[in-house]
Order: structure tokens, then C-alpha cells, then sequence
């Protein structure tokens, strides 16, 4: 009697936002025909979107953290927490933090960012700003902003240089600012915002809608000042160092800002375990992937989330990355589950994730929303707008998005019910390839 052929192995790599969900969709998508193994740092996955609310003790961080082992095992889906040290793609194999080995028939690359804090000296929860990239870096700002309040300075929040993630900039900005006016301090506390965007609300999509008429009025109304085109060239304790610079990139002026408490979103790149392998990733090691979410080099390798490539929406003073939001690297994640269930069908992959960018800010007592579809303008989708509803939305996202992962669904009929009153697709069936 012949031994039973061992199913053909797809490893994410990766368990944030994108991966979790990756790996639930390609489980049900691929079920008995593949294993689906997951290889994450940690444990635990946190819902990275709530990170400003941890920052102001609005949230506590147990209430964003799932325990993924038996949720994954739950699922039939393999699950380590060893972390990769380095992918070996001419050797369809990933190397593990202990020195073992996996071997892959695919690979789904979902790292997410390395946070690149080094890059300005003095940025960053190792230097003299705060950040909510992480919940564990979220949880530290908490611990300062309670010091901070009790002696009332300026406050400065914004974005770098080469950061692509905006949204959440304008997000903390407003929720500090609501919780210092709740507070009662608000009159004590100057406020300014510091971005590499060339204008307010360009949030590295050149605007969606009228985002900025929208976040200036919002600022105006609560006196807070901003610098656009700015390139924060070092911070020191208390004292941040900005060149604002023209539109041929010239410096227009120099600033000295002082400062108590300061959040900088940081520029981002690919991790470690991808960086700089030829054909992979770009200079800045993020995924080069074609249309299909596939790398146009290692055909066996697929990636989704921040870590994926995307060029920037056009030339600016200063350079600033385009976002990959939610929804958007949802699609991915939907795109990849069926090309790989295409691929096992002995078919091409065909299908294209919509790459829309959809956004909701909270601000604490209102907010502001867009959708963008394409990213590119002109766009058949180009909306914001803004109201006490984005507040409660964007609870109602994280509900939905951390029941989602504690169950291991991969889409509730309510969620597509929602994404289609927005008017997105998750599949860009229009450019499916051979229609
Ligand atoms: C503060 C903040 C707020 C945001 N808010 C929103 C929002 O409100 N709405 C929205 O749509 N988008 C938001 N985003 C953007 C985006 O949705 C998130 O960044 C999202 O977490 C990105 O998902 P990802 O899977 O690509 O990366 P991540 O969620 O960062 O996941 C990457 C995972 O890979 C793991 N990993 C890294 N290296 C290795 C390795 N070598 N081996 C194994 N595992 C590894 C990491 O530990 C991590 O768990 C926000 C982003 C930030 C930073």
C-alpha cells in the first residue's frame, strides 16, 4: 500500500491585523487540500487601531489582546510564536528565531511594519516622543501622559518624514485634545501638529474628498497650529528641531519647538527577516507583489498588510508613503485566499484586491471618515465626511474585528452587508484577468 502524499504546506508568516484573518480565509478556502501554518512572534495579537485610546486610558490593553494558540488549533490551523529570523525564498524555506527550520509549498508575508525611530535621532518611546504603533508603546505614553498632566506644557503630534500612516496622527491629536479640554487643562496646553504632508488632510493619498477642509476646520475650531512640509531633523528632552521646507525642497524655516508630551508616527520599512533579498523587496524592504498579491520573482510567495510595496501617490517636498488601511488589506487577504485556492485548482491566480483606502478617525467626541477608491485620483469613490457617527463606528470596528478574530471567522454576512452600503468590494472584479 502507497503512503498517503502529504498535503502541500502554506505558511503565514506574520499574525497582526492581516495575517490572523489570511490564515482563517485560506483555511476555509483551501480546506483538506492544504495546511495552513502560522508563524507569529508572539502569542497574542492586538488590535493595533485602538492603540490611541490605550495611550489616554480610554482603553485597557487586555481588552485589545486575543490569545491566538487556541483559537488557531480551534481551527485546525499550526501555530508557532517562535518568529522568523530570516526568509529563504530559493529554498522555499523560512528560518525560525531557534535555528529549526519550516519548509513552504506557499508563503503568505504578513510582517507588517519595522518602526524606523532611528532614522530621526531622538524619536521614539527609546528616545523623547511617545508612540501607539504598539499597544505595549501605547501603554508607555499612558504612564507619561498621567506625569504629564500634572504639569500642563505644550503638546506636539504629527508624522515624519517618510511615515505613510497619517490617519491615526489627526487621530491621537484630537483625542488628546478632547481629553485635555475634559480634563480642564486644555487652556494650559498649547498645541501643534507636525507633518511631512505637503497639506493638511493630503494623508498621503493627495486628499479624499474634502479631508482638507475637513481636519483645517477641525484644528481652527480647536486652536491647534500646524507645520505641513515638515522634516523633523533630530528631538532632544523637551525640545524638537523641525525644517519646514518649500515646494523645491529648499528650507523655508527653521523651528525650535519645546514640548512635555510628543507623538511622532514614524517612518516605516520592511522587517528584518525580509530585508534586502534580491527580487523580494524594494530598497526599503517592503514586498514587491503584483496584482494578484503575488511577488513577480518567487511566484510561491504572496504578501499582504503594510509590508507590501506600493509606490507613492506622486512626488512631494518632503516624502511621505501611502496608507494601507483595514479594508484595504482585507481585500488582500480575500484576493490571496483565492489565488491560492486557484493554484491548488491547477489554475492561474486572477484575482485583484481593491486597494480602497477606507478610514475612520475617531476624535473622542466626533470624527472624521473617508473612502477612497482607487487610491489614485480621479476616483469612483472619493467621500468623507464627518459627526458623533465615526465615534461610534469606529467602536462598533473594533467589536466586530476583535470577535472576528477571538471566533476565527474569516467574513460574517454582516460585514459584507456593511463594506457594501460603502459601495466597496472586497475583489476588484472588473480587472479580473481573461474578463
Ligand atoms: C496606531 C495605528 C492605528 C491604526 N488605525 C487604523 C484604523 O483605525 N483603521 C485602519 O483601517 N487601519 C489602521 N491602521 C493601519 C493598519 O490597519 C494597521 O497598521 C494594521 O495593524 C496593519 O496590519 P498588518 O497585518 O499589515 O501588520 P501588523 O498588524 O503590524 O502585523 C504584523 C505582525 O507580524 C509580526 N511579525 C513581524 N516580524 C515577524 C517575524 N520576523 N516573525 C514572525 N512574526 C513577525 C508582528 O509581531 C505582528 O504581529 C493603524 C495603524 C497604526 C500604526
Amino acid at each position: 500500500m502507497s503512503a498517503q502524499k502529504p498535503l502541500p504546506r502554506i505558511i503565514v508568516l506574520g499574525a497582526g491585523l492581516g495575517g490572523t484573518i489570511a490564515a482563517y480565509e485560506i483555511r476555509d478556502a483551501t480546506k483538506g487540500r492544504a495546511e495552513v501554518t502560522v508563524v507569529s512572534d508572539t502569542e497574542d495579537y492586538w488590535f493595533v487601531p485602538s492603540n490611541p485610546w490605550v495611550a489616554v486610558r480610554w482603553r485597557d490593553p487586555e481588552a485589545i489582546r486575543v490569545h491566538l494558540p487556541p483559537v488557531m488549533e480551534k481551527r485546525g490551523i499550526d501555530f508557532t510564536a517562535i518568529g522568523a529570523a530570516r526568509v529563504h525564498p530559493t529554498e522555499n524555506r523560512v528560518e525560525l528565531n531557534d535555528g529549526t527550520s519550516l519548509s513552504y509549498d506557499w508563503l503568505v508575508i504578513a510582517t507588517g511594519p519595522e518602526l524606523a525611530f532611528d532614522e530621526v535621532p531622538g524619536l521614539g518611546p527609546d528616545g523623547h516622543t511617545v508612540s501607539v504603533c504598539k499597544t505595549d508603546h501605547a501603554a508607555h505614553a499612558a504612564d507619561l501622559f498621567d506625569d504629564f498632566v500634572k504639569n500642563p506644557r505644550p503638546v506636539i503630534i504629527g508624522a515624519a518624514q517618510g511615515a505613510s500612516c497619517f490617519g491615526p496622527a489627526y487621530e491621537f491629536l484630537m483625542i488628546v485634545e478632547t481629553e485635555l479640554r475634559r480634563r480642564k487643562i486644555r487652556d494650559r496646553v498649547p498645541m501643534t501638529f507636525v507633518t511631512s504632508e505637503p497639506y493638511i488632510g493630503h494623508l498621503g493619498l493627495d486628499g479624499v474628498g474634502d479631508t482638507k477642509g475637513l481636519l483645517e476646520s477641525q484644528m481652527r475650531e480647536r486652536h491647534i497650529k500646524w507645520i505641513t512640509n515638515a522634516r523633523i531633523t533630530s528631538v532632544e528632552e523637551g525640545m524638537m528641531h523641525v525644517e519646514e521646507v518649500n515646494e523645491d525642497g529648499s528650507v523655508k524655516k527653521n523651528h525650535d519647538l519645546p514640548f512635555g508630551f510628543s507623538m511622532i508616527l514614524p517612518a516605516f520599512r520592511g522587517v528584518k527577516a525580509v530585508f534586502g533579498i534580491e527580487g523580494l523587496t524594494n530598497p526599503r524592504g517592503f514586498i514587491l507583489a503584483d496584482k494578484n498579491q503575488r511577488n513577480p520573482n518567487f511566484k510561491n510567495i504572496y504578501a499582504l498588510g503594510v509590508g507590501v510595496a506600493i509606490p507613492p501617490m506622486g512626488p512631494t517636498p518632503v516624502p511621505v508613503g501611502v496608507p494601507k488601511t483595514g479594508f484595504m488589506i482585507e481585500s488582500m487577504v480575500t484576493a490571496i485566499a483565492h489565488n491560492l485556492a486557484a493554484e491548488l485548482d491547477g489554475r492561474e491566480p486572477d484575482e485583484v484586491a481593491s486597494w480602497n483606502a477606507v478610514c475612520l478617525a475617531d476624535f473622542g467626541d466626533g470624527g472624521v471618515a473617508f473612502v477612497a477608491q482607487p487610491q489614485i485620483p480621479p476616483r469612483n469613490l472619493n467621500w468623507s465626511s464627518h459627526g458623533k457617527w465615526v465615534h461610534l463606528a469606529k467602536i462598533g470596528f473594533e467589536k466586530y474585528f476583535l470577535r472576528k478574530v477571538r471566533v476565527g471567522t474569516s467574513e460574517p454576512f454582516y460585514e459584507k452587508f456593511a463594506l457594501n452600503l460603502l459601495g466597496i468590494s472586497k475583489l476588484k472584479e472588473t480587472t479580473k484577468e481573461g474578463n
